[in-house]
């Protein structure tokens, strides 16, 4: 695994702190033992990616092992899509897991046999109350529950229901088996759980071998048992099922106990971390697909550019605590840039271009100009562009009647094209509409790495060669919502704070020649304009990048206004 990369020191957070005690102890015979255990039904995001961090980077610490484990209960919601995007992603993020991949649905049998033990001890019964009568049976926060009539089913009787149950003899909702606990325990998970429930469905990897699907509750702890799990980490909602976890690891013969520890999970300004949410701007079309480069999901964000060290160093910067909170967008976007800065090659890319004629250099005349392609890594080489008669810059670099202090190019002033001469705009051509459509410029021949003599250019803008360079699709992102919490107000819906300026498409774009080859994925900082990754639909025939992150936070200066 390559994680010698991400080089900062992992700190130590309070799970590291609990396990450093267990292994003083000698406990688990100085094993540790995590997993990962998605459900797959959706994509995963950046609450998982903190997720996969802590899990994996606490085996890695401590010499154990992590397993990937699906918690596949739920068929009607799962799919082979989710699962293999989920392996394809936390390969990615840079984690191996120990073994193979594993199923819960790889141990519904065993799950079935200490659902019959439960029944044997009496500590389990086949309730016939109906999903509504059972809520109602429930009592309430401030009241306790009472007591199913079917409660005290004799143990033969149980066992031959939920044998039945088993055999598909009952329809969906009609009977549920019920671990027999305590019907006024102050915590409602404590009155009498649901351990199996009918479900006349096809499952994913066990096909239509079963039709009753063990609840979350029963299928997870037991499956850290089978999996010899040391330290099962979960996030903070599941604290109050932690004495139901550990009820069921007492009262089965279980071959190891797994300790469930609870750490508040991430939420993240300006986007949303449920699945659910996530699948339903999917579904309704507000994003392109799962892996659109606005969601914050790994594939999302691995498209949008985002690189696996960049990710992994922001869930070591965000830390692991028991206090829930939500971690600033600009963390995240900080951490890209710091990776990003270091490690990506420059160029040059007219985003909304306008045309400059160089009147005094001759039509077909080339100068190859040499630029480092890192201003701080000379490893990195040097690129080439070339400087013609017809030439773009940015349109918004351009301003007939310039504002106060302008560092760019407007009538009559010069400007330092970026590695190359000065040039001074002389004319403003216009078409019938009004709109700037060319400026005619001259060069300076004596500026090549020379300051000009007699007058002063008012900045430096960067440029490309209309004749020598390569036309490209540039996609523009921006933060999917427009509210920093889009999820806060349950009176309003998320859907009220799309931004509907998340992207921007920008068709006429040119880069520098050098750019004519660029692959997949690969990453660069065109100067001023932000770091942009090549998308994977893109072809030498269709160029397209997307737009990483802009250079600096320009939302942290909006804010502040
Ligand atoms: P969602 O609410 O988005 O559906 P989930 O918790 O149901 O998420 P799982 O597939 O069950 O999704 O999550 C796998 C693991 O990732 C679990 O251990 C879960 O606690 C953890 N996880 C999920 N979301 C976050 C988050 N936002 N921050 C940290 N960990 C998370
Ligand atoms: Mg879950």
């Amino acid at each position: 695994m390559d994680m010698t990369r991400n080089d900062s020191p992992k700190p130590n957070n309070f799970i590291h702190q609990i396990i450093e005690d267990d292994l003083s102890k000698g406990l688990n015979d100085g094993q540790v033992v995590t997993r990962f255990p998605p459900e797959p039904n959706g994509y995963l995001h950046i609450g998982h990616a903190k997720s996969i961090c802590l899990n994996f980077g606490t085996a890695l610490r401590f010499n154990g092992r992590c397993q990937l484990r699906f918690d596949d209960t739920n068929p009607e919601k799962e799919s082979q899509e989710y699962i293999d995007s989920i392996i394809e992603d936390v390969r990615w993020l840079g984690f191996e897991w120990s073994g193979e991949v594993r199923y819960t649905s790889d141990y519904f049998e065993q799950l079935y046999a200490w659902a019959i033990h439960l029944i044997n001890e009496g500590k389990a019964y086949v309730d016939s109350l109906s999903a509504h009568e059972m809520r109602e049976f429930r009592g309430t926060l401030t009241e306790p529950g009472k007591n199913s009539p079917y409660r005290e089913r004799s143990i033969e009787e149980n066992l031959a229901l939920f044998e039945k149950m088993r055999n598909g003899d009952f329809s969906e909702g009609e009977c549920a088996l019920r671990a027999k606990i305590d019907m006024a325990a102050p915590n409602m998970n404590m009155r009498d759980p649901v351990i199996y429930r009918v479900r006349h469905a096809h499952h994913h990897q066990s096909g239509d071998k079963w039709c009753i699907y063990p609840s979350y509750d029963f299928a997870h702890g037991q499956s850290d048992a089978i999996e010899g799990v040391t330290h099962s980490i979960c996030t903070l909602e599941f604290e109050d099922h932690r004495p139901l976890y550990d009820w069921f690891i007492e009262n089965l013969p279980v071959p190891v106990k797994p300790r469930q520890y609870e750490f508040a999970r991430l939420n993240l300004n300006y986007t949303i971390t449920s699945k659910r949410k996530l699948k339903l701007l999917v579904d309704e079309g507000h994003v392109n697909g799962w892996n659109d480069p606005r969601m914050p999901t790994i594939s999302g964000m691995r498209r949008r550019g985002f690189t696996p060290a960049s990710i992994r160093n922001f869930c070591d910067m965000i830390g692991v605590t028991r206090s829930n909170g939500t971690v600033d967008m600009g963390m995240l976007e900080a951490a890209i840039r710091d990776d990003l800065d270091a490690n990506a090659p420059r160029a040059m890319c007219v985003i909304d271009p306008i045309k400059v004629t160089i009147s005094n250099l001759a039509e077909g005349e080339q100068e190859w100009f040499e630029l480092p392609a890192h201003p701080k890594d000379e490893s990195m080489g040097l690129r080439k562009v070339p400087f013609t008669r017809n030439l773009l810059i940015e349109r918004e670099d351009f301003a007939e009647e310039k504002p106060k202090k302008w560092k760019r190019l407007a009538p009559g002033d010069a400007v330092r094209l970026r590695g190359a001469y000065v040039i001074t705009c002389n004319e403003v051509i216009k078409n019938e509409q009004g709109e700037v459509v060319e400026l005619i410029c001259s060069y300076d021949a004596a500026t090549k790495g020379e300051n000009p003599t007699g007058y002063k250019p008012n900045g430096v803008i960067h440029w490309v060669s209309a004749d020598n360079s390569v036309a490209c699709e540039v996609r523009l992102y921006d933060r999917l919502f427009t509210e920093a919490n889009p999820d806060a107000d349950k009176n309003r819906d998320f859907h009220e704070f799309l931004n509907p300026e998340s992207l921007k498409v920008m068709v006429n774009a040119r880069a520098e020649i050098g750019l004519k080859h660029a692959v997949a994925e690969s990453r660069y900082q065109f100067e001023r304009n932000g770091y942009f990754c090549v998308d994977p639909d893109s072809s030498e025939q269709h160029l397209i990048f997307n737009r990483t992150v802009t250079l600096r936070d320009s939302w942290a200066k909006i804010q502040a206004k």
